[in-house]
């Protein structure tokens, strides 16, 4: 009997989108890649995530279940497929997303893992454009990348949330444009005036304000090591001292008086 086949010895259909139990509560499926920097199969290096700064640290996605090893393996699969052979992938995905299950759904994409390359985000514009009948959304550090390569033309049935804790926070309007940001708490989302996203992960791009917050995971030593701050702050606090850093190295070589 085949690997995938059922007990009617029927071969069962292997799904590339999954449902884990917060989505599958409100009915989304979900693309997941690696989180961040990983080692592939051939001993080479990947990082997932160009644009992750402090957000790294304190990544729910590279702790606990993630870290199983078919979880791991079912990731790094995923990422092989949409990397390595991105034809194979767009075509695989746009005839999955063809399928009833789907219709007038919701897909998250990456709960863990990024945008990696433009050639990857275009593949993902296409399967969108050619499935009308679903709708897509995702949070993102790829700022750049986005107003290059989405912004100003968007498929009808994707939106986005920036996502603060990158490097290229600073590309983000915070007083105009849908953002989210990590808090230690709920208390300290609200009371920095943000809509807490507890109840549908899909307020992060519904919700009438565009001011996001996402209490953090309750992962004991992520929280210790997030403190008070959120996500954002922490960015801010690593960018500061980037820049007093490279002043100060301009300085020493005369480069700025
Ligand atoms: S971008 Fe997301 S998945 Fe990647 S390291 Fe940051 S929090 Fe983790």
């Amino acid at each position: 009997m085949p690997e995938d086949a059922n007990a009617t010895g029927r071969t069962a259909r292997k799904w590339l989108l999954t449902q884990n139990s917060d989505l599958r509560r409100i009915g989304v499926f979900n693309w997941t890649l690696p989180a961040f920097v990983i080692e592939m199969p051939d001993g080479s290096h990947f990082n997932v995530c160009p644009q992750a700064g402090e957000c790294a640290k304190f990544c729910y996605a590279r702790v606990g279940t993630y870290r199983f090893k078919n979880v791991r393996a079912a990731h790094i699969r995923n990422l092989l497929l949409c990397r390595d052979t991105p034809g194979e992938f767009e075509r695989r995905m746009t005839d999955e997303l063809s399928h009833k299950r789907y219709s007038g759904k919701w897909i998250r994409l990456h709960d863990s893992g990024e945008f990696f390359s433009g050639e990857y985000l275009l593949t993902w514009i296409r399967i969108m454009r050619n499935s009308p009948g679903v709708r897509f959304y995702c949070y993102t550090k790829e700022i750049s990348l986005f107003k290059r390569l989405v912004v100003n033309d968007a498929p009808e049935n994707f939106l986005w949330c920036y996502s603060l804790g990158g490097k290229e926070d600073h590309l983000i309007d915070v007083a105009t444009e849908r953002h989210a940001d990590v808090f230690p708490d709920v208390e300290a989302l609200i009371a920095r005036g943000y809509t807490d996203q507890t109840e549908s992960d899909l307020l992060s791009v519904l919700s009438e304000s565009p001011r996001v917050g996402i209490p953090a995971n309750r992962i004991r030593h992520l929280l210790k090591m997030q403190g008070q701050k959120t996500f954002g702050e922490h960015q801010r606090e690593r960018d500061e001292k980037l820049r007093a850093k490279k002043m100060r190295a301009d300085q020493k070589f005369g480069l700025v008086r």
